[in-house]
This record gives structure tokens, sequence and C-alpha cells, in this order.
């Protein structure tokens, strides 16, 4: 099938969605505002797109699972107090007795932990520590009308984030002023354990533990990094996602089109800004997407508001995950056909939900359209309706559109 012979007699063209995701959007916000994942908001707002969305599928379903929302963000207080600690103890240590300095072994050793464990490998390290809630993904079906032979699912996702302070308050590099002095003092940490702890130099010894009190004022920052108390709204990050994979099943809804031998599914997922925990609840759910024999492939479509900074991900989850070749090459050949040749990269930093994908071994890769700076409006209170892009929009509903029926049409190779 042709999209191209589709757009022609389309009762409900691109535009038209755009208009119906604009508005989607400015309705979630005004309903339910800020969707702290696990959060009754969160559930509300997704049973909202949930009645609506059921109208364009043959199927629908909300899976539950459960998460600790506050341990993903947490891992950066974890890394304050245990940096706190260390530094009390290389004082103590060169002060009185050194063998002290092996709190600092440990402290440093709990903030590499917290860092790499929960932030670059999102693992859940400290899980545990933090309360239980339940949040939920939820999975449109539009069925194929003969054997299902391929299987493409977008998906955007539903909570939002906490507001990062120094973001807000200090703009794009505001978290790195924070984050940069603290690496620092890490390193100096390091350092003073070693000395203290070997050195014979008594003079150097104190120097150096004293010296680290300059960094203190760094890690008391780190304790204000995520305000838990206001999370955004998230009209862009990322109910634009959530709407742009709801409007390709209400395009093939709406125009009478079903596909022979595709099946198309919207996931609009839980918990991404926790830590992607619901599209890996999602995978872990749902093993026969890799065993059942039919090709899927999963586009997780994160931010789309800034057009000229549209990217496909091949490298996600810090650039430790990699997406499928293919997959980026056919959302690429896509967008070259709505006349956008978008550049195929590595996310700056974070993850989106196509490394869950990728990690469950199904052909995977995200599309974001957001200042990698990070934008101004980057997990701030300013991500709200009153700046979304329509045109952004439509391009990417144009764009999702093309690479559903030309994975319809060619599958992967
Ligand atoms: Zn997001």
């Amino acid at each position: 099938m042709d999209f191209r012979e589709t757009l022609k007699n389309a009762k409900t063209d691109v535009r038209a969605l755009s208009e119906y995701s604009v508005q989607g959007i400015k309705d979630v916000c005004t309903k339910f505002g800020p969707r702290p994942a696990g959060d009754e908001a969160e559930k509300k707002a997704q049973e909202y797109m949930m009645e609506d969305l059921k109208k364009y599928c043959d199927s629908i379903s909300r899976e539950t699972f459960k998460l600790n929302p506050e341990a993903f963000m947490g891992f950066v207080k974890i890394c304050g107090g245990s940096m706190f600690a260390a530094t009390a103890s290389n004082i103590l240590g060169a002060f009185t007795n050194k063998k002290a300095a092996l709190g600092a072994v440990a402290g440093v050793g709990t903030t590499i932990a917290a860092l790499g464990g929960e932030f670059f490998f999102y693992k859940k390290l400290f899980d545990s520590l933090y309360k239980e809630k339940e949040s939920g993904n939820v999975i449109a079906v539009r069925k194929a009308t003969g054997e299902t032979k391929r299987r493409i699912i977008i998906s955007g996702h539903t909570d939002s984030a906490p507001e990062w302070t120094y973001t807000y308050k200090c703009g794009s590099n505001g978290s790195y002023y924070v984050i940069l002095p603290a690496v620092a003092g890490l390193l100096l940490t390091i350092g003073t354990s070693a000395a203290v702890l070997c050195s014979k130099n008594k003079k150097l010894k104190k120097g150096l533990a004293l010296s680290q009190l300059a960094f203190t004022p760094a890690y008391a920052a780190l304790f204000k990094f995520t305000d838990s108390k206001r999370y955004v709204d998230g009209a862009n990050d990322d109910l634009s996602g959530c709407y742009v994979s709801s409007s390709v099943l209400k395009y093939l809804s709406d125009n009478d089109i079903r596909f022979e031998n595709t099946e198309v599914i919207c996931v609009l997922a839980g918990g991404e800004e926790a830590g992607t925990r619901g599209s890996e609840a999602f995978f872990k759910a749902h093993p026969e997407y890799k065993t059942d024999g039919v090709e899927t492939v999963f586009i997780g479509v994160d931010t789309v508001r800034d057009e000229e900074y549209m990217e496909i991900y091949e490298r996600d989850m810090n650039g430790i995950v990699k997406n499928d070749t293919r997959v980026c090459s056919l959302l690429k050949n896509a967008a070259l056909k709505c006349g956008k040749d978008i550049p195929v990269g590595a996310i700056p930093l974070g993850s989106t939900d196509a490394a869950s994908a990728s990690k469950a071994g199904i052909p995977a890769a995200s599309f974001v359209a957001m200042d990698p700076a990070p934008a101004r409006y980057y997990h701030t209170r300013l991500d709200t309706a009153d700046i979304l892009e329509q045109g952004t929009i439509e391009k990417t509903i144009e764009i999702m559109l093309r690479t559903v029926f030309d994975f319809d049409e060619k599958g992967l190779n």
C-alpha cells in the first residue's frame, strides 16, 4: 500500500492529526497536570488517553507493573551523602588515625555504584530502598486482515519528570555547574584517600584533606538536583510522543486502512522518567515478540518539538546500548521521503524506551526532536502545552506513517 495514495482521499489527514494531538496534549495537561510515575495522575491520564485510543484499535489493555519511582534519580542524593561522608573520613584519617580513610573508600565506592548502577546502566541497584508503586503501560493493537507476518510498535511515555532545579534556574548548562565540580571533588577524594593511606607526608595529607572542603557546596547542591515536590507538565516530554503514536492508529482507523500482514501497535508507556521501567516491564511481559516468528520492530518517540534538532538515536542509554541499524535506516529513509534529512546519532545523556527493546533483543530505534543542549524546557516547569510546536508534530506524524507503510511493504531488509 502506498502512503501517498492513501493521503489523496484521506478523511483525516496529517494536518488534522497534528491538531488532534495538540488538543489532546492540552486536555491531558489541563485535566491531570504533572504525572509522576506510579501516581494517580499518571494512571488517570493513561485511562483518559485509553478511552480515546480504543476508537482506533481492535484491542486495548492497560498492563500494570511495580516500580520504585524515586530510586532512579535518587542516586544523586546517595552520591551527595556518600561524598560528605568520604570527605569527613579523609579529614579524620589525615588528622587522627589513617584507617578512618577506609570510610572514604567506602563512600567513593557507594558514589560510583549509585552513579554507574542506577544512572549509567539503569540497574535497580538501590531500588529496594525506595517506596514501591504501581504504574502501567497502555497497549493498543490494530490487527492485520490476514496472517500477521510483521509487527511495528510506536511508543511514547505518559509520565513526566521531576523538575531539574539547576536547568530551570540557570539554563541549559545549569546541571553541569553542579555535576562537574562534584566529579572533580570525587577525583580529589580518591587521590586524598590514597595519600592518607599510603603517604608519609603529613603536611600533604592534611593539605589535601582540607582542600576537599572546597567541593562540599557541590555535594550539598546535589540534594536539590531534582525537586521531587514539583513534577513538570511534560507536554513535549513526552505527551507529544504519545499523541504521535496514537495518531498513527487514528490515521489507519479514520481512513479505513488495514494492512494484510502487518500489525500496528501503539504503546503509551509509564515510568520512563523513573528509569525506563515501563518499557522494561512491557518487554518482560511480552517475550512472544521475540519468539513468535513475527518480524517485530519498536520505535520510541520522545519529545517532538524542535524540528531543526530531529535525530534518530542509534546509540541509546548513555551510549551504552546499541539500537538497530536497520530500524534507523527505515526511519531515515521514511524521513527523506518527507523531505527531511535526519542525522543518525547517539543520545547525549540518559535513555529512551527504545533501549529496553534493544536490550530485550527487539530491533529498535528512537526518534527525538529536542535541542540536545539540553533544551531550556527540558525537565522544567517550562515544558507546557503553551510551547508545543504543531509543525514538528505534524512532520513527525508524517514520518512515522511513512515508516509504518514502508515497513509493511519491505520489512527491515
Ligand atoms: Zn522523555
